[in-house]
């Protein structure tokens, strides 16, 4: 895969203006670059805070060493910019300076305004666009390394430090462990790694694991949760547990599986009533695939700045494929995507962001399987529904009379196993119409409660009677929202998460 070589040459001939390249890894988006411009006989002149240099027709001339805006003032009254890429390396430094804006807005009119054939191709890490440039760019990612390429970094460093290849089977373990890093974080890790013992062993595994988590951790956008949660604590909601078990099953043994022809699990997304388990399914589910779940922060995500919400996405995504295998949990979906297709600044930003998630979603083929959840699917642009970008699309409802038996249950085993054989499960039942999950946790923790307060030596059926008297369930709270949600799952018809 060269999507990044393909979209530079195209985005060059198209006479896009300015480029982004949105990378750590300044040197090696450089040298493509250069090899790219060799090929199309393109002339490159190069800046960065270390000086500028003319490298046009094979020579390398030094210009004066001066600010980004100097130089480009240079250029253009040198009439020095037709058929040249020019490579900026440290512009983000400055990319708050109003001069450098300005200059760098006049060369971009100049492009699109046809005076001179030239590209500027900035590599930095993504900062901030200023407003005034945001038009004139567009943002390119390096591709990400492949299994190939991360084997020949292994076995480079490997040879360079002189150090003893560990197994095959060790090695194969390693490499896939790497995935998703770039060669600098890998060089780290592995450095990090042979510090102690001059070798790759196979406790490295797990610190290559823990790097990884510090890379999520820094990144402040994603949050490693842990999960105690199993699909054990879920009362009801079969079909959905059915599905993710099936789902589980072929994760654990992806290479089985691929290999017959089975498809890699994408996703799930999880809608309905609240406080009714999707949050404990997403964390169940990161159990059974025997992965670790990350949770994405659509509040964080969106930033203030413009491209700031488009960046974090593409940084979290990144993070998730660097962190796979993982679950990846978005929560309350319909927040980062409310506003679609409206007009104004917002929405404009919600809607690119819904399609980079979208395209990483359609061609995601890493093992970072997403359980996104939703409270309000009318609120979810119909793209999202359509069979393709989550596997399966499940309808979380109120718990029927036997779930609502399970889930009181599940409550009262996790803190007073002995009494459950007291317990009139199906007077409860009859009582609990329309209470939600957290609902029935609740009247399962104020009976416990009460009865410690009222020093009784045990909780009986009457004492969860009481209880309920004192809850109002969901239903009674949200009567008219609920009906209105539950005609909207009715008529889009989706699965039921229950049987
Ligand atoms: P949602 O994400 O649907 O709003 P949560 O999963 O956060 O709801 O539910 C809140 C709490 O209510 C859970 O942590 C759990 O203790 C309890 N709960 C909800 N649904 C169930 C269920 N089906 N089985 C067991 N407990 C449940």
């Amino acid at each position: 895969m060269k999507t990044f070589r393909k979209n530079f040459v195209r985005y060059t001939d198209a006479g896009l203006p300015i480029l982004y390249v949105d990378t750590f890894e300044g040197d090696k988006a450089k040298k493509i670059i250069r090899e790219l411009c060799k090929e199309h006989r393109r002339g490159v002149i190069e800046w960065s805070l270390a000086g500028a240099f003319d490298f046009t027709d094979g020579q390398n001339i030094a210009l004066p060493k001066t600010d980004l805006a100097s130089t480009l003032r240079l250029l253009i009254d040198d009439d020095n910019l037709d058929n040249k890429t020019l490579i900026l390396q440290d512009a983000h430094f400055s990319l708050d300076k109003p001069e450098t804006i300005s200059a760098l807005k006049v060369v971009a009119q100049g492009i699109t305004g046809g005076n001179y054939d030239c590209t500027l191709c900035i590599i930095s890490p993504l900062v901030p666009l200023p407003k005034e440039l945001e038009n004139y760019t567009t943002i390119l990612e390096l591709d990400p390394l492949t299994e190939k390429n991360i084997e020949e970094i292994v076995n480079d460093f490997i040879k360079t430090q002189g150090i003893d290849p560990p197994e095959k089977d060790l090695l194969n373990k390693i490499i896939t462990r790497l995935k998703g890093l770039s060669q600098t974080e890998i060089y780290n890790i592995l450095s990090l790694a042979v510090s102690e013992d001059g070798m790759l062993t196979s406790r490295d595994l797990s610190n290559i694991l823990e790097q990884k988590q510090q890379i999520v951790r820094k990144s402040g956008i994603l949050e490693m949760v842990r999960v105690k949660e199993t699909m054990n604590d879920i009362g009801g909601l079969e079909n959905l547990k059915d599905w993710l078990r099936r789902k589980a099953e072929i994760f654990k043994q992806i290479k089985k599986a691929q290999d017959f022809g089975v498809d890699i699990p994408k996703g799930v997304l999880i809608a309905g009533m609240p406080g009714c388990g999707k949050s404990l399914t997403a964390k169940a589910a990161a159990k059974a695939f025997d992965v670790p779940l990350l949770r994405l922060d659509m509040g964080r995500l969106m930033g203030k700045y413009v491209g700031e919400s488009e960046g974090n996405m593409r940084r979290a995504i990144k993070i998730t494929e660097a962190s796979s295998p993982c679950v990846l949990w978005i929560d309350e979906l319909e927040k980062a995507f409310a506003g679609i297709g409206g007009n104004g600044g917002g929405s404009e930003v919600t809607t690119r962001l819904f399609g980079n998630f979208l395209t990483w979603m359609q061609e995601k083929d890493s093992l970072a399987f997403v359980v996104a959840t939703a409270n309000k699917i009318n609120a979810l642009p119909p793209e999202l529904l359509r069979k393709g970008r989550f596997d399966e699309t499940f309808y979380v409802d109120l718990p029927t009379r036997t779930e609502r038996k399970k889930i009181l249950e599940i409550h009262i085993r996790k803190r007073r196993p002995q009494d459950l054989s007291r317990i009139d499960f199906d007077k409860l039942a009859d009582k609990t119409g329309g209470y939600c999950g957290a609902d029935l946790e609740g009247v399962v923790r104020e009976a416990i409660e009460s009865a410690f307060f009222h020093k009784k030596p045990a909780i009986t059926t009457d004492d969860i009677i009481e209880a309920i008297k004192n809850t109002h369930s969901l239903s009674e709270v949200m009567k008219d929202s609920i009906d209105g949600m539950k005609k909207i799952y009715e008529n889009l018809k989706l699965k039921s998460a229950s049987n």
